[in-house]
């Protein structure tokens, strides 16, 4: 029998840095951006769980942070160190399973072959015990027979847990869970659901509305499936189609200030970047979407001549997308933003990488 290891690394950027700061553990500390050493623009990339306690998560803006978390401990983003810890979780992994998949920076599935349930938990334990006591990191892992079910498993084991979910207890398993847990539903889809009355994942059972199932299409029945236990593994769906990455933030308060929005532009494509570089993905499209205090949203997106990867190549035409939306909206309606949407489409390999491209929608990992 076939299953999924779901491993997504705890706070993971921050767990890199208390290895070196072992001092650090067990108190709130915030990678980012130090607002206290003068830095107002700029998202939070990573919190640990007790500054989440205070309300900090990831994506918010730093003085949002610093604000509802004044004791924390605030240190500097390095990327390379997180992309080599990455790689370092991946061939430990690959040391005992053959099958594993990188789906994040922070991320990663494995399919294993067990007779039964058991097994597959003592394979998942096994990486669990040897990343967190062998590497210093925590991570948290979900079991199940498909892909969508053990990432969803892993959420729930969030942090530092590991949750099995044998096929008989799918059903009743994803029941009580939000729509909103389920991969490749997101803020849209899960308020249309929530007009036609679909809160849970049980709603799903019942039979959905014809004006859902149209407006949904393929994607309506893929949903009902998943709640009756029937997994289908590949569903093409969410906002922004299918193959594309994203990062997306909400602002504490909405924002006329364009050098505002920038300096969290800068930060998603910090958030984006090494993701994509662990995925070995290249990219051909960019788009930024607003959406304003109004809940209206407006998009704009250039492809670019040819495939590219690296942060430049993203920044030029990400930038000059912003500006041109908040110059349009200034000579119109002149409506302050409420949330930034960073994306990018048209996803390949890089060349040289064999890493099959998955083909499903993924927003920014909870690093
Ligand atoms: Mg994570």
């Amino acid at each position: 029998m076939e299953w999924t290891l779901y491993l997504d690394m705890d706070a993971f950027y921050v767990s890199c840095e208390l290895r070196d700061r072992p001092a650090l553990r067990g108190r709130p500390v915030i990678v980012g951006p130090d607002p206290k050493k003068g830095a107002s623009r700029g998202v939070v990339l990573s919190a640990s769980y007790e500054a989440r306690a205070f309300g900090v998560k990831s994506a918010q803006p730093v003085g949002a942070a610093d604000r509802l978390c004044p004791e924390a401990t605030w240190i500097d983003p390095e990327m390379g160190k997180y992309v080599a810890t990455s790689r370092e979780v991946r061939e430990f992994v690959a040391g005992f399973e053959s099958r594993v998949v990188a789906h994040s920076i922070d991320e990663m599935a494995v399919t294993v072959d067990a007779p039964d349930a058991a097994a597959a938990e003592a394979r998942a334990r096994r990486l669990q015990d040897g990343i967190r006591d062998g590497l210093g990191l925590p991570v948290s892992v979900g079991v199940a027979t498909s892909r969508t079910v053990a990432k969803m498993a892993t959420d729930v084991a969030k942090p530092g847990g590991l949750r099995v979910v044998p096929p008989a207890a799918v059903v009743d398993f994803l029941a009580p869970l939000p729509v909103r847990a389920i991969p490749g539903v997101g803020p849209k889809t899960s308020g249309l659901l929530q007009r036609y009355g679909i809160e849970q994942i049980a709603d799903l059972r019942r039979p959905l509305p014809l004006g859902l199932r149209r407006e949904l299409g393929e994607f309506a029945a893929w949903l009902a499936q998943l709640a009756r236990g029937n997994v289908l593994e590949s569903h093409d769906r969410d906002e922004a189609g299918p193959k594309s990455r994203s990062v997306d933030c909400t602002l504490e308060e909405d924002t006329r200030d364009p050098s505002e929005l920038e300096g969290i532009l800068e930060g998603m494509i910090e958030r984006l970047v090494p993701s994509l570089e662990e995925e070995h993905l290249a990219f051909q499209t960019v788009t930024v979407a607003l959406r304003w205090a109004d809940f209206d949203q407006t998009q704009r997106s250039r492809t670019l001549s040819g495939a590219a990867v690296d942060a430049a190549t993203l920044r030029a035409p990400a930038r000059r997308l912003l500006g041109e939306l908040l110059e349009r909206e200034a000579r119109g309606a002149g409506r302050p933003t409420r949330r930034l949407s960073l994306r990018v489409e048209r996803l390949r390999p890089r060349l040289g990488s064999r890493r099959p491209i998955e083909s499903f929608t993924r927003s920014a990992p909870d690093l």
